[in-house]
């Protein structure tokens, strides 16, 4: 196996990066995963869906406990009254500060890529994250560490339904997965995360596993 098929993913255990974990290895790449624990309470059940998958794809996970660099500023832009308009400035610094801890580790491992399960759904409700991000996150980490990593995104044009089709034909378990953004034990059902994970599911005519709290 060539060393340049070595990849590093970044799980957090919710559909499209699980569904990319699984298509990265039938692919043929040789990967591990990461998943970053910002210390949140939904947090523990995303990283036992990480650990659960990491487990199902018989790979490794690396678990990184790090503050989310958003809410170590939260205090300062809260302070300046910047809070609502500084959403998106937020998001930007957290993928940005995840990228190169990763890059970090993969250059430390020998990884040449890491990978992120950012879907064209993504981008289009945050579209900052777009290809030319990444392209320039790519020459970014290579320009520091001097040394070619890859950052793979190949979901960037699909959509989150078009990325389950590719995760049903592979048959991945998606009960295992998380998406909720609410603080609670099981999905709530009503929040973004839950609605577009309902009708991911709907849109492909797929059975969804999930037990939500509410299901309409
Ligand atoms: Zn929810």
């Amino acid at each position: 196996m060539s060393i340049h098929k070595k990849c590093l993913v970044l799980l957090s255990g919710g559909l499209d990066s699980t569904t990319l974990a699984y298509w990265l290895k039938k692919q043929g790449y040789v990967i591990e995963a990461l998943y970053f624990d910002y210390g949140q309470g939904q947090m523990n059940i995303e990283r036992g869906c990480a650990i659960a998958i990491a487990k199902q794809l018989d790979i490794s996970l690396h678990i990184v406990e790090t503050p989310r660099p958003s809410d170590s500023l939260r205090n300062l832009t809260s302070s300046q009254g910047l809070h609502s308009s500084m959403d998106d400035v937020k998001l930007f610094g957290d993928v940005v500060g995840m990228c190169i801890m990763a890059a970090t580790f993969a250059f430390v491992y020998r990884f040449d890529s890491i990978a992120l399960g950012v879907d064209a759904d993504n981008v289009r409700a945050h579209p900052t994250l777009n290809n030319i991000f990444f392209r320039s996150i790519e020459k970014l980490v290579s320009l520091w560490i001097g040394n070619k990593i890859r950052v793979l995104t190949p979901f960037l044009e699909k959509d989150k339904s078009s990325v389950m089709r590719i995760g049903a034909r592979l048959g991945i378990p998606y009960g295992d997965t998380w998406s909720c953004g609410a603080n609670i034990e099981k999905h709530c059902g009503k929040c973004v995360e839950c609605l577009a994970r309902k009708e991911a599911f709907k849109q492909i005519q797929l059975p969804d596993p999930t037990e939500y709290e509410c299901y309409g």
